[in-house]
């Protein structure tokens, strides 16, 4: 048993960063499999010294290291009871390249598409590619052996391993790479005498130079032809080598560490095989078939014209995309009922060889009866196709209730040539069991994705995940295929191994595994000695899904904790800001699994479980928390963890557009901060930020004391201190007067006619402003617009006048943000029922509600749909249908031939915009983008930033400054800060105009700014 002390006198002698609190050790008991396993600690090694002293501990103290990296495995690889240790974040360069000689040599931290990025100047890249190339890192690659849809090319790591570095069960340090034959001795192919290397060495010699050994490999082992195969050690690979077969193969135990799943060796430093840059065109004919067996049968013939994949897609793929407009858009193609697609991705150097060969492709397939329609897609359309794809299966999976489709079976591989056969048999036993299974997937490898549906939480559930488990390993066995093609054994497969390869083969990995690992210190339990596949699940027959008293709407995911559930590992919350997206802000700048979208929803579904200790209620409101069942349950949210993993969660909704399971934890936060002040009370800052419009519109009434406090710097620093804000942010002044007490003039005035002198705009003659058979619009008067952005709204108001439009302000009260913002959904909630009451019967599709800034108004096409009453419902959702952006308004009127391109400058400028992540996640760009390009010269560029950082009063926030401005410096500052002056930088978000200001000293203008400078 290892004590606290031990423990922390561990930490204390690392450089990195070790935890054995509950909150860690929870983060750390997931990946993206079903398993669950609480580790004793996590370690975060900041060097290699670390590594060794974490791995004496170890062996010291009987206890294991599970080496992590993305933790996206789907077998449970680094689930486990001993010290998960997380090289993710300090292990991430790329240390070497030789582009003569084509190889590079990395640390197992490093993320496989951000190593191609690098590749790619010398014309090289790392070829195997898997669906979570934008966050698996080549340390994890290397452990489950990866690769993906081109392997029919590129094979797996294995084949592009040249050798590996890293550190041995006794913690002395090894490299392994090709090893030179004949050697004198055994013990000349090492370095050290009497080491554990050299023990290694003598173990694969004696076990491989035996004869009867070699047969019974030879004959247990899945066929050779079969390129995918994570089948125990590869014993039936370091067999194929020098000396123990003569073909002038070196022996070169990387081949063995490749797939070993962390079990052998704590790698460091990876030397990887790359090779040129695939031929740019590409075509992707799209074959339509009958039945799956035609389709399986065709890709024989594909296969013969050296695809570069040949991936297939099922109806019920095609059926799942049937309800969702982009999927929709990108079926295009699709012709008829089909009940197979077979996409065989062609690549060459021109697009008439790839015409040519797939002309030949349809020939051959037409001349065997295979195939009804054989549409060629290229360019651009080639992605539209793989979207889809890979769509299917996320729709799917994110079906509400507990029975989901579950990782399982999904990862089998047989002999292309015995795919027909074994998936007709593998549909029988489906049948069987009443299941049925989505198919798609790596045909072209032999290998199909297939996941059946499963309810884990239930005794039937549990049973038949393992009765499908045996009935499968038997049938690939019966076809000498592998049990795993590409994702490993893991805790899922790794009982089945020994049927697998049978008993003496396993014997013999057994001896492998205690020849590098005498002590099991290294990920014990995965490939050798697995217990059963259906124990130390993450959800267990008959825990139940207690239902929780909510504010918000939770009825589409069957409540908050079934919410939570929908995130199943995957990662995908784990991309960087060079792989793209705005999912997710905190992680990007951080680099710290515990600032993930899925370790949020990870604490959450653990705390509402009854995982973790009921904290006592410190403040409760009057007869609300009484003893009961359900007052009991409710304090589940009274949760320590779950309050500070959210902590820096900038509820940017980034999660909520990008995460495939549609995890929307910005939603999830509101909730759970919201019942977590009911128990504990609402902070003092919290209540002045919730309580910003009322607290503006006093402050308001002397916007010169108010702006003198806050440009003072005595009084500003005093005030900052005060509200719990950074010193160094600069606090939003006030105008001398609100908008709506400027529109209240404007209106009188332009009854007539409008100048432009109070927007300090010249008057020409050509300004005269009509409103004049004018088409009605309502505009949303929020909060931050009314306040600390008056000049702007008055420029929205003059633009829309000038295009044409009447513009009224409705009576409305604020958009509620700033409470949403802080989880004050009692307060929320009210705002939302009244302002439906206000809006619904004035706003129709003819006469909209046009916001001006993103967060407010968007909060009627998002939260008062959750918010309101049940019999408001109707009207909220028609009201969200017609509440829309000013750059979506502009552009259907652009659309509709109603603005011109006549009304605007001549004059030339580029524009760098920068996106309001809550209209990334709940609109688009492309309509702002639409409306900026709309004067002939103007050229608008993207900035390919993420979130901002500010988020609202998140980036004020004393605690949350830094982390603030280290979001913004990834993307958006550098880029910023490299335009020249007359570049015109556009950000309709306040909080980003703002957050742009203090990290750049530059002035970002709000879309309608840009636009009332170019209207003539
Ligand atoms: C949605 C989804 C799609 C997927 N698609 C594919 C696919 O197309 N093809 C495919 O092959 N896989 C796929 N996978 C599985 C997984 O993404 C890959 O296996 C990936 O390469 C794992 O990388 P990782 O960084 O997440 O590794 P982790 O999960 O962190 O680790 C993987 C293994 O490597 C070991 N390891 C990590 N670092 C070290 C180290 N330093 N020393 C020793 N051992 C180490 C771990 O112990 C573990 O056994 C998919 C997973 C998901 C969730
Ligand atoms: S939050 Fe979404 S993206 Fe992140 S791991 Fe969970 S399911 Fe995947
Ligand atoms: S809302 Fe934004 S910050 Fe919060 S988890 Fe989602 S992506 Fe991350």
């Amino acid at each position: 048993m290892i004590t606290k002390d031990q423990l922390q006198a561990l930490a204390q002698s690392l450089q990195g960063d070790f935890h054995y609190d509950t909150v860690m050790r929870t983060l750390y008991a997931t990946d993206a499999s079903a398993y669950r396993e609480m580790p004793l600690a996590v370690a975060i090694p900041k060097t290699e010294e670390d590594i060794k002293k974490l791995i004496l501990f170890a062996k010291a103290n009987k206890t294991s290291l599970i080496p992590r990296t993305a933790g996206t495995s789907l077998a449970g690889q680094v689930v486990g009871n001993g010290i998960v240790v997380d090289v993710s974040k300090n292990f991430t360069k790329i240390l070497e390249i030789n582009a003569e000689e084509k190889w590079v040599r990395v640390q197992a931290g490093v993320v496989r598409d951000e190593l191609n990025m690098f590749l790619k100047s010398y014309g090289l890249f790392f070829g195997p590619e898997t669906s979570t190339a934008n966050r698996a890192m080549m340390g994890g690659m290397v452990g489950n052996n990866s690769c993906g849809s081109n392997s029919v090319v590129y094979r797996s790591t294995r084949e592009h391993l040249l050798e590996v570095r890293g550190f041995l069960s006794d913690g002395s340090e090894v490299v392994f790479g090709n090893t030179p034959y004949p050697p004198l001795s055994v013990s000349a192919l090492t370095t050290k005498t009497n080491s554990l290397e050299n023990s290694i060495y003598q173990k694969i010699h004696e076990i491989l130079s035996n004869p009867e050994n070699q047969a019974e490999i030879r004959k247990e082992f899945p066929k050779p032809s079969i390129e995918r195969r994570n089948t125990g050690y590869a014993l039936d690979v370091l067999l194929d080598s020098e000396p123990f077969t003569n073909n002038n193969v070196p022996l070169n135990l990387c081949k063995l560490i490749a797939g070993s799943e962390g079990t052998l060796l704590f790698i460091t430093e990876i030397k990887l095989n790359i090779v040129p840059l695939p031929p740019k065109e590409k075509g992707l004919l799209c074959v339509h078939f009958n039945s799956l067996d035609e389709s399986l049968r065709a890709n024989l013939i594909a296969l013969k014209y050296q695809p570069t994949a040949s991936e297939l897609i099922d109806h019920y793929v095609l059926e799942c995309v049937e309800n969702n407009i982009e999927q929709k858009q990108n079926s295009f193609f699709v012709q008829g009922k089909p009940q197979a697609i077979l996409a065989v991705e062609i690549s060459k150097s021109t697009q008439e060889e790839v015409i040519e060969i797939a002309k030949q492709i349809e020939n051959e397939m037409k001349a065997n009866n295979f195939g009804y329609h054989f549409p060629l897609l290229l360019d651009e359309d080639v992605k539209k196709v793989w979207n889809l794809r890979k769509a299917g299966l996320g729709l799917l999976s994110n079906m509400a209730g507990d029975a989901k489709p579950v990782a399982v079976i999904e990862d089998t591989a047989v002999d292309v040539n015995d795919l027909p056969d074994y998936i007709r048999e593998f549909n029988q036993i489906l049948a069987k069991y009443n299941l049925f299974c989505v198919h798609y997937a790596h045909a072209g490898s032999g290998e199909i994705h297939l996941r059946p549906i499963i309810d884990l939480k239930t005794e039937e559930g549990n049973r038949l995940f393992k009765a499908i488990a045996d009935e499968i390993a038997k049938l690939v066995k019966k076809y000498k295929g592998s049990l795993s093609g590409e994702h490993g054994d893991g805790r899922l497969r790794g009982e089945y191994i020994k049927f697998m390869v049978g008993e003496k083969n396993y014997e013999l990995l057994k001896e492998i595994k205690r020849a590098f690992d005498p002590d099991n210190i290294f990920n014990p339990n995965k490939i050798v000695d697995t217990p059963p596949m259906n124990t130390s699940l993450r959800y267990t027959p008959n825990q139940g899904t207690p239902q929780f008293k909510t504010v918000l709407d939770f009825s589409s995911t069957l409540g908050i904790l079934r919410a939570a559930e929908q995130c199943n590992g995957s990662g995908d919350c784990r991309k960087t800001e060079l792989t793209g997206g705005t999912m997710c802000p905190s992680y990007m700048a951080t680099r710290n699994e515990k600032e993930t979208t899925r370790a949020r929803a990870n604490i959450l579904r653990e705390a509402l479980s009854g995982k973790f200790d009921i904290k006592p209620i410190r403040f409760s409101k009057p007869n609300r928390f009484v003893k009961s069942n359900e007052a009991e349950l409710q304090s589940r949210f009274n949760s320590e963890e779950v309050k500070e993993v959210m902590d820096l969660c900038l509820s940017c909704k980034g999660c909520k557009s990008e995460c495939p399971s549609n995890v929307d934890v910005g939603k999830l936060k509101a909730e759970f901060t919201h019942q977590y002040y009911q128990m504990n009370g609402v902070p003092f800052r919290t209540q002045l930020i919730g309580n910003f419009t009322k607290l503006t519109s006093l402050a308001a009434l002397f916007p010169s004391i108010y702006n003198f406090v806050f440009t003072t710097k005595f009084t500003a620093s005093l005030a900052k201190s005060v509200m719990g804000f950074a010193q160094k942010r600069s606090i939003p002044l006030l105008e001398k007067e609100t908008l709506r007490a400027w529109y209240k003039k404007h209106k009188v005035l332009s009854v007539r006619t409008l100048t432009t002198t109070e927007l300090d705009q010249p008057i020409t003659n050509n300004q005269q402003l009509t409103t004049k058979n004018s088409k009605k619009v309502y505009l949303f008067c929020d909060e931050f617009t009314n306040y600390n952005d008056v000049s702007m709204g008055k420029k929205a108001i003059q633009l829309l006048e000038k295009l044409g439009y009447e513009v009224e302000i409705p009576l409305h009260l604020e958009s509620g943000r700033t409470y949403l913002s802080k989880g004050l959904l009692n307060e929320a909630k009210d705002i939302a029922i009244r302002n439906v009451d206000l809006l619904k019967k004035l706003v129709s599709e003819e006469t909209p509600l046009i916001g001006l800034e993103p967060s407010a108004i968007l909060t009627f096409r998002d939260e008062y749909i959750d918010l309101v009453h049940d019999y408001q419902k109707e009207d909220a959702k028609k009201l969200a249908k017609n509440a829309l952006l000013i750059d979506e308004f502009l552009a259907r009127e652009i659309d509709k031939g109603n603005i011109k391109k006549e009304q605007f400058t001549e004059e030339k400028k580029l524009i760098k915009l920068h996106g309001h992540c809550h209209q990334k996640s709940l609109a688009s760009l492309t309509p702002t983008k639409k409306v900026l390009s709309l004067p002939a010269n103007y050229t608008v560029h993207l900035i390919p930033s993420g979130c901002c950082g500010m988020a609202g009063s998140f980036g004020y926030e004393e605690e949350h400054y830094e982390v603030s401005m280290k979001i913004g410096e990834l993307v958006l500052f550098p880029t910023i800060r490299q335009q020249p002056d007359e570049v015109i930088i556009t950000a309709n978000g306040t909080s980003c105009r703002h957050q742009i200001k203090d990290g750049t000293g530059k002035k970002a203008l709000h879309l309608v700014e840009v636009m009332w400078e170019a209207v003539r």
